[in-house]
């Protein structure tokens, strides 16, 4: 007897295991790199069933600026006893354009696969539809309905700053309490935050002159630039998880004979919080002030900080993995942005890096462990019962 369940058990887990990965080839198959849109609706068309099948109402939101900015939003609900949500994160989108030569997925070996999207974030929608799976028939089977009700969103373009969605996120943060990225594994564990960025374009005035004839009358804007950034650079602090950095300067008329009139950098930084970002602002603010610059801050994302409320829940998914695969995990500090860094807020729990285990992503050589396809939604569907 006792055998025949060990048998039917391990049958059971051979075909999760079948299902899962044919699923994931599928996804992988097409091409959704973000700037086609077609692709994107492609595998979200893929998805919507397997969504449906468990209950949930799907429905596509056109991007608010547009729907030549991206593909639309992929927007999933399975009501529960309470309003309160639990939302659930990813992405249907790659980096992988249909020009990449990196297009379909090969097997290494029995365990592991190569291919476009594999863990980012393919194979976390894969380990979110199976924790989902098997989270709603333990419920069914004590005749239960989900506590909280389930959001669960696939942004058509993560990988290039979800443009559009910003305010879409915010809505959906507000109606959660808590949020679960299901973007890959980071060195086997899982992310508890996420850097926020700000990019500064910074801009110097000088004057033009004859370099040879005229010296004295020039102003040269591109030793001024220069002396500023020297400055910057000095405000990186790796303890503190804060990095500045210059990513490209140009200037000058690309001549040797005129002295310097213009020149313009790029500036990218990354924090860890918002009141280092503050403080960073103003030291910045303290070296640019001159009358012959000018900056203008051009791109901003809020940093999804460590925070205390979510720390029991982290402990709870690192204890749950340790469990599951034999091995304690990290919660680590991400230098990357994503989707989560816009649901991030006072009051809400949030976690990201649920989905599975891999590495090299937006590389060609990016490739997932599928084993980890059942351990990581094992301990996603064991986190969900217990919320
Ligand atoms: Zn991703």
């Amino acid at each position: 007897m006792i055998s025949t369940l060990i048998l039917v058990a391990f049958t059971l887990n051979a075909a999760h295991a079948d299902l899962n990965s044919d699923r994931l080839k599928e996804l992988v198959s097409i091409n959704s790199g973000s700037a086609n849109l077609k692709g994107v609706k492609a595998v979200q068309d893929k998805i919507k069933p397997w969504l449906e099948e468990l209950g949930f109402e799907v429905s596509f939101k056109e991007n608010p600026q547009g729907e030549k900015v991206s593909a639309p939003l992929l927007l999933a609900t399975l009501a529960g006893q309470s309003p309160k949500a639990i939302t659930l994160i990813m992405h249907a989108d790659t980096v992988f354009e249909p020009s990449s030569p990196f297009q379909k997925w090969s097997m290494k070996n029995d365990q592991i696969m190569t291919g476009p999207g594999v863990i980012d974030d393919k194979g976390g929608i894969i380990v979110a539809l199976q924790a989902l799976k098997d989270y709603l028939s333990e419920l069914k089977v004590k005749h239960e309905t989900p506590k909280y009700t389930i959001q669960v969103e696939i942004t058509p373009n993560e990988e290039v700053g979800a443009i559009g969605w910003w305010k879409t996120f915010e809505e959906l943060s507000q109606k959660s309490w808590i949020a679960l990225g299901l973007e890959p594994s980071f060195e086997e564990g899982i992310v508890e935050g996420r850097k926020g960025n700000v990019w500064y374009e910074i801009t110097a005035t000088g004057k033009e002159a004859h370099a040879g004839v005229n010296h004295a009358k020039g102003i040269n804007a591109c030793n001024i630039l220069a002396e500023k950034i020297q400055k910057i650079q000095k405000l990186t602090d790796y303890k503190k998880n804060l990095t500045v950095s210059i990513g490209h300067i140009e200037g000058g008329q690309d001549k040797y004979n005129i002295v310097c009139g213009w020149a313009k950098a790029k500036l990218d930084t990354r924090v860890p919080s918002k009141a280092i970002r503050d403080q960073l602002n103003q030291q910045l603010e303290a070296i640019l002030k001159d009358s012959a610059i000018t900056y203008k801050i051009v791109d901003e994302t809020v940093p999804m900080s460590t925070s205390p409320i979510s720390q029991p829940y982290i402990k709870k998914v690192l204890d749950l993995i340790e469990k599951t695969e034999g091995k304690r995990p990290t919660a680590h500090f991400s230098g990357g942005v994503g989707d989560a860094n816009h649901f991030a807020r006072d009051g809400l729990v949030i976690i990201d890096g649920l989905g599975p285990t891999g590495e090299s992503m937006h590389t060609p050589e990016e490739y997932i462990d599928l084993l980890s396809l059942s351990s990581r939604a094992k301990v996603l569907t064991q986190f969900l019962l217990g919320l």
